[in-house]
């Protein structure tokens, strides 16, 4: 009797063969972990002035709570030096060059470092000029100035930071690549006045640069590819964000986005309320932005804010609305030192390469962290 046919040995063959080359590519993927685990695109949030204590107060007085900001939930954390070259508390301009550098400077310096001989300056690459030159796009997105220092520092190359109309000069002349593509910020009039000394206007700068150029960013959206919009007014900061994402994201090669949000305050309410902001804008990007995203936040520098009381059973502003500033002396339950401290900040970060950040680092560590969760070498 002719046994029957059992095609089941075959398949089950088959199915050995497939599973044996599954394995064999995953091993490879295993053994080669960095090539798995690149991001495709990197978030910067960068909370200026906002360090430790700033975040402490902002959750407390929002959800009355501690530790419950969205941060405070993201896998990866390290503490970052903020010190400068030249100063052990530094300015924006130099905290953000560390960072957007990986080379420490002199305080009010933007991405540029002192020669050997002290007698002028030399620029340094940026990670938003490197995701340019290898075709990526690109967004800057602040509530200051997009001339201020810490924007400029991820395009523009100057000895002080007060150099307003080189800075907008370079904006529009980028060393890499088509230059910023998103650009959302303040400075309207800013830029008019420095146009004005070229004989220009924005507008017409902007539009010869490719831009769609306005002041209102409800106008972002995947359909415009570059955008700079300018204004003198507060905007809202979530919406914005996911606008300049979508946009971003249509690139394949992968996006460079900087967010940075102003937390220095003389007004703890207003202060820790954009706190609260970029935590929100943090947890809603965290949903959308997908596994190929490294997202880290973390401030340049702290700042001289302090939770100094409060009773745990009523809300914290409640007692901070009912309580009286003395004529001499700290508040007694949020006081204000209006200046920058040296204290190490908290970098926090998620997705592809964000396990490299632990420990106590340098500012200048976080570049590095971007530039190998790329992939990318730099080029000294
Ligand atoms: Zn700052």
């Amino acid at each position: 009797m002719t046994p029957p046919v059992r095609p089941t040995v075959s398949l089950r063959t088959c199915a050995r063969r497939a599973i044996t080359a599954l394995l064999g590519t995953v091993a490879l993927f295993a053994a080669n972990p960095a090539e798995a685990q690149k991001a495709r695109n990197v978030i910067l949030f960068l909370g200026d002035a906002g360090g430790l204590p700033t975040l402490n107060a902002a959750g407390i007085l929002a959800h009355d709570r501690p530790q419950s900001l969205f941060i405070h939930t993201m896998p990866h954390m390290a503490l970052s030096d903020t010190s400068s070259l030249n100063r052990w508390v530094t300015d924006s301009g130099a905290g953000m060059t560390a960072i957007m550098t990986g080379q420490k400077t002199n305080n009010a310096m933007v991405s540029v470092v002192p020669t050997a001989d002290g007698s002028g300056t030399d620029p340094v690459k940026t990670v938003l000029e490197y995701a340019e030159q290898r075709g990526l796009s690109t967004g800057v997105i602040t509530n200051k100035a997009i001339w201020d220092a810490t924007p400029a520092a991820t395009y523009a190359h100057v000895a002080a930071r007060s150099g307003r109309d080189d800075i907008f000069h370079q904006l529009l002349a980028p060393r890499f690549g088509d230059g910023v593509d998103i650009l959302v910020g303040k400075g309207r009039k800013d830029a008019e006045t420095s146009f004005a000394k070229l004989g220009q206007s924005p507008a017409a700068a902007f539009a010869r640069a490719g831009y769609l150029y306005g002041d209102d960013p409800t106008a972002l959206s995947a359909d415009v590819r570059r955008s700079a919009i300018l204004r003198d007014q507060d905007f809202l900061p979530t919406p914005t964000v996911e606008a300049a994402i979508s946009s971003l994201r249509r690139n394949r090669k992968g996006y460079f986005l900087m967010v940075e949000w102003d937390m220095h305050t003389d007004d703890p309410e207003a202060g820790l309320r954009h706190a609260v902001e970029m935590d929100d804008m943090i947890r809603r990007v965290s949903a959308i932005a997908g596994k190929d995203t490294l997202i880290l936040f973390v401030a340049d520098h702290s700042f001289g804010l302090r939770l100094r009381g409060g009773l745990r059973a009523t809300p914290l502003s409640q007692q901070y609305a009912a309580a009286q500033k003395p004529a001499a002396g700290p508040h007694p339950l949020i006081d204000i030192d209006d200046t920058h401290t040296g204290e190490e900040v908290v970098a926090v970060a998620s997705g592809p390469g964000s396990e490299k950040l632990h420990g106590f680092v340098p500012n200048t560590q976080l570049f590095d962290v971007m530039m190998q969760a790329y992939g990318w070498t730099p080029d000294r």
